[in-house]
């Protein structure tokens, strides 16, 4: 194992005052510094290149410096970075919107643009509650989830993240108390048994009334365990909840722009939200920015309260950098054969993690979309394993149970291979 080198001091200077994310301070993961990225490699200070296989959390499907993003980045700048967006519009704003709006279901016509994932999130759970309110039904206050879920860190999001890896427990008086019933229990392919809903009924039979709306992850839960659930159960799940009135709200951050093989995944079970929010892959993985889109019918219950304005109003709400490098991004998308490129990374990483099911420690392997899970039967010690993954060539960031790739869309079958062998090999040796 090679620990990993500082040549330039950087990551000493970091050890003494930076936060990573989910980190300790005092025992911290290890560390290493990028001094370049391009297309799908990522340059170590030491000199190493790494294949990326993390997409930068779901992000940069484009891979890195894309040409086009690059200069749709540069031409905005020349043009100015930020104006407020109280009282104040611009192009790239209005024409992402646009864009977002013809390629989400007819319906969802309104366009938030929060700062990053988890605002988006916050923002549509606003939603939901002012057009209850609005609607003369502010009882209807309550959240409905599956547990596995992942929403983001902010304190809303949270409360519908999964309790036990959303730390409810170290949160408990700051969180709101939501509802939980069981997660999906079907897998992807998996047929829906007549009893798999019946936790859903029963609740919703009870307390649909305080309930203003459900909140999933359509088909893939990520950060919550990498799981990928059957339609059907998203199918029936959105069906009860309309029966019993209750909003529909798809956490789509992670899953959008083709991730899971369709351009939503909610497109799998062919259902629709009333309420979406989007981000990560929205600029390519070049800026923060969410989005949360809702229906003419969410919009106008939200402004029927007397003053009814919707409460949200961040400093740089609707970054033009952010807009201009959103909306070049998910027409670079749409103009590539995406679909096609998404299933031959499937079936890539379907033939090549197959083996890492044989390795002992493995309990599962799964694949959907550009999305390659291995799940081990105990949790991964993240000092060995980080720098054996490094030492193949890969970059790759485990977490708990879960050594999983999402690669950028422009990755090469070669590209591929790297980042398979790596997690084949990092686990084999962790095995051996
Ligand atoms: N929702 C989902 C499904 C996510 O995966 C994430 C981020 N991992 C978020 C929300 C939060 O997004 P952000 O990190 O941009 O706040």
């Amino acid at each position: 194992m090679t620990l990993p080198a500082d040549p330039t001091g950087v990551v000493a200077r970091d050890r003494a005052h930076v936060w990573h994310p989910y980190a300790s301070v005092v025992e911290p993961f290890p560390l290493y510094e990028v001094t370049e990225a391009n297309g799908t490699r990522l340059t170590l200070a030491d000199g190493r290149e790494l294949v990326d296989g993390m997409s930068s959390w779901w992000a940069a499907v484009h891979g890195y410096r894309h040409p086009v993003l690059d200069r749709a980045v540069h031409d905005q700048v020349d043009r100015f970075a930020h104006v407020m967006f109280g009282g104040l519009t611009h192009e790239p704003a209005v024409a992402l919107a646009e864009l977002l709006v013809d390629i989400t279901p007819a319906a969802l016509r309104r366009v938030f643009f929060a700062d990053s994932g988890s605002v988006a999130v916050e923002v549509a759970v606003k939603m939901a509650l002012q057009y209850w309110h609005g609607r003369g039904r502010p009882e209807r206050r309550l959240l409905l989830t599956v547990r596995g879920g992942y929403h983001g860190d902010t304190a809303g999001a949270m409360s519908v993240c999964d309790p036990v890896s959303g730390m409810h427990g170290l949160f408990n008086d700051y969180v709101a108390q939501q509802l939980f019933v069981a997660r999906p229990r079907p897998a992807y392919d998996e047929p829906l048994a007549p009893t798999d809903l019946d936790e859903v009924r029963d609740v919703l039979g009870q307390r649909s009334g305080e309930i203003a709306a459900l909140v999933v992850e359509p088909i893939v839960q990520g950060a919550g365990g990498m799981r990928f659930y059957s339609p059907e159960y998203l199918r029936s799940l959105v069906e009860l909840c309309r029966e019993h009135g209750v909003l529909v709200l798809f956490d789509e951050i992670a899953t959008g722009f083709g991730r899971t093989g369709t351009l939503f995944a909610m497109e799998h079970a062919d259902v629709v939200p009333d309420i979406l929010c989007v981000g990560k892959a929205l600029t390519g993985g070049y800026l923060t920015l969410g989005a949360t889109l809702c229906t003419d019918e969410v919009a106008a219950g939200i402004c029927a309260a007397p003053g009814g304005a919707l409460m949200h109003g961040p400093t740089f709400m609707a970054n033009p950098l952010a807009c201009a490098v959103g909306r070049a991004s998910v027409q670079l998308l749409l103009d590539s054969p995406w679909q096609a490129t998404v299933t031959h990374i499937e079936t890539v990483l379907r033939e090549q993690l197959a083996p890492c099911r044989d390795l002992p420690g493995v309990a599962d392997v799964r694949v959907l979309g550009a999305i390659g899970v291995v799940e081990t039967t105990e949790p991964v010690d993240m000092a060995v394993l980080q720098p054996a993954l490094v030492d193949r060539g890969a970059w790759i960031r485990p977490f708990g149970r879960l050594v999983y790739t999402m690669p950028p869309y422009v990755s090469t079958d070669s590209d591929l291979a790297v980042v398979t062998g790596a997690i084949h090999g990092a686990l084999q040796d962790r095995a051996g």
